[in-house]
């Protein structure tokens, strides 16, 4: 695929036609105002909490040590998660791309019997449009983090990893409780005590009434068969306990090894993700426990390109990630563009990797090209993810997928030119056009006669001599 052309985005595939989506962002001065003032505060509490960590290096390291042996051992440690999560009465699905990962909940959901399920905030449902998908199913999900309930009442998409509606500032807020929430008080103040109000009072008849929850996670814990979500609302511990069928989808490279584990990333993601020492939820729950929460535990592990990432000697260090979303404060390109302008479910550093690592750099060729080099995310990631490294061997793969792409488009028409006698003999009357792309090639053939000589056609073709001689 060409530039500005197709990857996978939230709502399925998307346009990732950076550069005129930046060029467009950076000329909405509100939006550069909303996304420079959150980021900024994010950024600022990070470094505070950072520098009060004396071990904050070792724990890096330890992050970065624990990760990669998942990686490295990534089929063992999922089969033993499969066996404890199944031990503890959760029933385990793998799905190999999106579309199945899709389809595998809306099936499970419409075995229920139920027509709408409540939503934990989860990039991995996101990756794979679950939305959208349960719409079309006749299913209607409620998401209950906040940020991503204002995305959905105002039919907008995310922009950051943690704080997805940071390009919205109160007012906009008000505004759009008013117009979508039927029971937003017709007073509401752009307060935000009041704005959290209206939206717990519209949240707790949602938690009451429905029966099915669908989260991702933020951590799989092998040795248990667990699974942990971190948060700050309360309000996806709500969907994690309430409802009587709860279905996770999980990314494969959310493993952990052990339980002691999280004792290193319950340091690293609160500080990296809110800037706070500690979640103020952190909900575990391993498999089904009779008569308390959830009775029907499903758990859906996701590829989706996962295993082809791993399968790139610099590219895999991406998997590390734990979408803490500290690279993307602090990135400069982000600052200005905000996170719809990379047309992807992951914006920021991580996306301009990640994606193309998933979907193919050939998908999303422009991605890595969305950096300035600066290193600012490689300094703040927790998990010492290398993104300018990666991008500058993603950038490398892009100019090789594109130079490929020109050389197929080539010789598939040499192919069709050569492969009938009529058509061979109108090519070579053709022939003398070259001279003209000699004198000045139009781009894309530009590229190419810039730095090759391409030879003056024969006066005359073998054939044409041939048919004047015989
Ligand atoms: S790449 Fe590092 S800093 Fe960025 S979201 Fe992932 S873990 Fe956080």
């Amino acid at each position: 695929m060409s530039s500005g052309e197709l990857i996978w985005s939230e709502e399925g595939w998307a346009g990732a036609d950076f550069p005129q989506n930046a060029k467009q962002a950076v000329n909405d001065s509100q939006l550069r105002r909303n996304v420079r003032k959150a980021t900024g505060t994010i950024r600022e509490r990070r470094a505070g909490l950072v520098a009060e960590t004396p071990d904050w290096r070792q724990l890096r390291r330890a992050g970065a040590a624990i990760k990669d042996d998942v990686l490295h051992h990534l089929d063992g440690y999922l089969e033993e998660f499969e066996r404890n999560a199944t031990a503890r009465g959760a029933h385990v699905h793998w799905a190999r791309d999106a579309q199945e990962a899709a389809r595998t909940v809306t099936d499970l959901v419409r075995a229920t019997g139920h027509t709408e399920v409540i939503k934990v905030k989860s990039m991995a449902t996101q990756e794979i449009g679950l939305v959208k998908a349960l719409e079309q199913a006749g299913i209607a999900a409620h998401e209950t983090d906040l940020a991503e309930m204002i995305l959905q009442l105002s039919n907008d998409r995310p922009s950051h990893i943690v704080v997805p509606a940071l390009h919205r500032n109160r007012a906009e807020i008000r505004r759009i409780f008013l117009d979508g929430m039927d029971d937003a008080p017709k007073d509401l103040s752009d307060d935000p005590h009041a704005l959290a109000e209206a939206a717990r009072l519209h949240l707790r008849r949602l938690f009451l009434r429905t029966k099915v929850a669908v989260s991702g996670a933020n951590f799989a814990i092998a040795e248990t068969g667990g699974l942990l979500v971190a948060e700050s609302e309360g309000n996806g511990r709500m969907c994690l306990t309430l409802p009587d069928t709860l279905i996770s989808v999980v990314g494969i490279e959310k493993l952990l090894p052990t339980w002691r584990d999280l004792e290193v990333f319950l340091q690293l993601l609160p500080r990296s993700s809110t800037g706070e020492r500690m979640n103020p939820y952190n909900s575990v729950w391993s498999g089904v426990t009779p008569g308390d929460g959830p009775q029907s535990v499903h758990i859906v592990l996701l590829d989706n390109g996962r295993t082809k990432a791993l399968a790139d000697n610099i590219g895999r260090q991406a998997l590390r990630c734990i979408r803490c979303a500290a690279c993307l404060n602090v990135c400069p390109v982000y600052e200005r563009t905000g996170g719809h302008a990379y047309g992807a479910t992951y914006p920021g550093p991580i996306g301009a990797i990640l994606t193309p690592l998933l979907a193919g750099v050939e998908h999303a060729p422009q991605l890595p090209f969305a950096s300035s080099l600066c290193g600012a995310c490689y300094e703040v990631c927790p998990v010492e993810i290398d993104i300018p490294t990666v991008l500058v061997k993603l950038r490398h793969d892009a100019v090789k997928a594109e130079r490929h792409r020109l050389q197929d488009a080539t010789f598939a028409a040499a192919a069709q030119a050569m492969s009938g006698r009529r058509r061979w003999t109108l090519a070579l009357k053709l022939a003398p056009l070259v001279r003209l792309v000699r004198q000045g090639a139009p781009p894309p053939l530009s590229g190419w006669t810039r730095t090759r000589d391409l030879p003056d056609p024969p006066p005359e073709s073998f054939r044409e001599w041939w048919t004047k001689h015989r």
